[in-house]
């Protein structure tokens, strides 16, 4: 089950994000129809997660499934940003706002499958 977080920032800029992994998380021919050319052959435990990203261009916050390998972490393909198509970057909380770049609160704001 992956956690739905609610991020505000002093500015008024505020985002809610379904993060972590849901239901088809560890299902490979889910993962494979959001990356076509994943090669599962050197990865122990494939999983797919939406993770925390920022967008420089775009100047917003946003989740980026990401496919890693469980066992040891790392992140093996990433999908760019979804507005721009452009390169987003993983960020860990606190995030800073891509609006006034002060650190973002965040809140639990339940589940997602
Ligand atoms: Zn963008
Ligand atoms: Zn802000």
């Amino acid at each position: 089950m992956g956690d739905t977080r609610y991020f505000s920032s002093i500015c008024g800029y505020e985002k809610q994000l379904d993060l972590g992994g849901g239901l088809n998380a560890i299902n490979k021919e889910f993962i494979s129809r959001v990356f076509p050319d994943a090669d599962f052959s050197g990865i122990g435990r494939p999983i797919m997660e939406n993770a925390l990203a920022v967008c420089g261009r775009c100047r917003e916050i946003m989740a980026v499934p990401v496919l890693k390998d469980m066992d040891t972490g790392k992140v093996i393909k990433k999908l760019p940003c979804p507005l721009c198509n452009g390169e987003a970057d993983l960020a860990e909380e606190p995030v800073k706002c891509p609006q006034c770049g002060s650190p973002m609160e965040s809140f639990p704001a339940g589940n997602w499958d």
